[in-house]
């Protein structure tokens, strides 16, 4: 019988790893290593030289082990396995996900260069490109989410940026409020400023998405990024972070990452493997509890407009287009606004029982917080109301629990709020 081409949830206890080399043990150990021994100083010669780049690899030779921060086997098999979900050539691992995120925008961008967001951005990139990137003369353009491809593709040409565009970041859909961008759209608009000398790249930030219920890559993103912290991990106890894309751009990440030293541990790099054997199962659990919390939020009298993907129709347009094209699922992500303001919403906040009171998201538990106060109290005021964020909204990362437990907890909350 012939084998069929293995799914990612299939291949995730066993890929990249022979136990023949780790004395038959079935799981991948720690190799809590710094520096690895060469056989010969023959070999060590050979190895540094495929390192720097001296030489071009031969036939079926592959990288061997130096130094842990240029590679170690707990993070060269977590970052194979990590590729068979979005379908990736190639991919990075970083102990946290802004290590990712400015690594890779440390990587692509040089002084005069410009940079076009979305935003809101999660606030740890947005306070990067702001205060930092700004810093080293690179050039910063935000966008909301709502405007067209089109809108800032005049406004590059009036305003004189397009030519030095080299990078477009963007988060999809946006954090809390589920708006989306279309990422097509963007490549075009990426593709109509680049040149064959002068790429634009664009980078996805997928960390609300997970690897499961979005493939940036498969709609034109260059590289797909990721905090992963959040679903990748998912169990709330490990920072992490992740880069995919073509083997040629991971190599220029790659090697900065070297020099920064910013790579995930052997530790990490456990944790997140024992984290993905689970993946698929966490995700779902946690795609089909948001979807039976929505509806009961959706129809309850406390509560106004609940965001959330699952709910869209075809009424609601370019929205419901947008996700019928680019998403696999609506996520487990929601935010939603309970009638009042900031008292009634925490009022809400203080009397859950079951779901928790943090940041943070995609993880086994459920979690909420109030974004104007909290994820996006960085924002000006005013911003955040034109941005959908108002007093009285709540965002929901909804757990593994059982999908009743959570609609009671939520239920008896929203009794409280007076
Ligand atoms: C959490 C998060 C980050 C930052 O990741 P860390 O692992 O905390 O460094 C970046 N982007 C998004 C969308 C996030 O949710």
């Amino acid at each position: 019988m012939q084998q069929p081409p293995f799914k990612p949830e299939s291949l995730m206890m066993s890929h990249g790893y022979q136990p023949e080399l780790s004395e038959g043990a079935i799981k991948c150990p720690i190799f809590q290593t710094s520096t690895f021994v060469f056989r010969s100083a023959e070999e060590g010669k050979a190895y540094f030289e495929l390192a720097y780049g001296l030489r071009e690899p031969e036939q079926g030779e592959a990288p061997g082990l130096i130094y842990s921060r240029l590679n170690n086997p707990d993070l060269e098999i977590l970052e194979n396995r990590l590729c068979l979900w979005d379908q990736a050539e190639d991919c990075a691992v970083f102990e946290s996900g802004m290590s990712a995120i400015s690594t890779a925008m440390l990587t692509f961008l040089k002084p005069g260069d410009v940079l076009l967001y979305s935003s809101p951005l999660y606030g740890g990139t947005s306070h990067f490109i702001t205060e930092v990137l700004t810093k080293f003369g690179i050039e910063i353009q935000p966008f909301a989410p709502g405007e067209s491809a089109t809108h800032i593709q005049q406004r590059a040409e009036r305003e004189g940026w397009g030519e030095r565009l080299a990078m477009v970041h963007i988060e999809t859909p946006a954090n809390p409020t589920n708006v989306q961008i279309d990422i097509r759209a963007m490549r075009e608009l990426a593709d109509r400023w680049g040149t064959e000398e002068r790429p634009v790249y664009l980078a996805v930030d997928n960390t609300y998405m997970g690897p499961l219920w979005q493939h940036p890559l498969r709609h034109g993103a260059d590289l797909v990024l990721y905090s992963a912290t959040k679903y990748i991990a998912g169990h709330s106890d490990v920072i992490a972070g992740a880069c995919l894309g073509s083997a040629e751009l991971l190599k220029e990440i790659k090697a900065l990452r070297t020099f920064l030293g910013n790579m995930a541990g052997p530790w990490t790099g456990w944790l997140l493997m024992r984290s993905l054997e689970t993946l698929k199962v966490r995700m779902e659990q946690q795609c089909r509890n948001a979807r039976e919390v929505a509806r009961f939020l959706q129809q309850h009298p406390k509560v106004e407009n609940v965001h959330y993907l699952g709910l869209l129709t075809e009424s609601d347009g370019e929205e419901y287009r947008i996700y019928r094209e680019q998403c696999e699922a609506p996520g487990a992500m929601l935010s939603f606004e309970i009638h009042g303001g900031e008292k009634e919403a925490f009022a809400f906040l203080n009397h859950l029982k079951l779901a928790k009171l943090a940041v943070s998201l995609g993880s086994t538990e459920s979690l909420a917080q109030h974004p104007a106060s909290m994820t996006h109290a960085g924002i000006p005021a005013e911003e955040r109301e034109r941005m959908g964020i108002t007093e009285r909204l709540l965002r929901l990362s909804v757990g593994v629990e059982h999908a009743q437990d959570l609609i009671w907890d939520l239920e008896q909350a929203l009794e409280q709020v007076g």
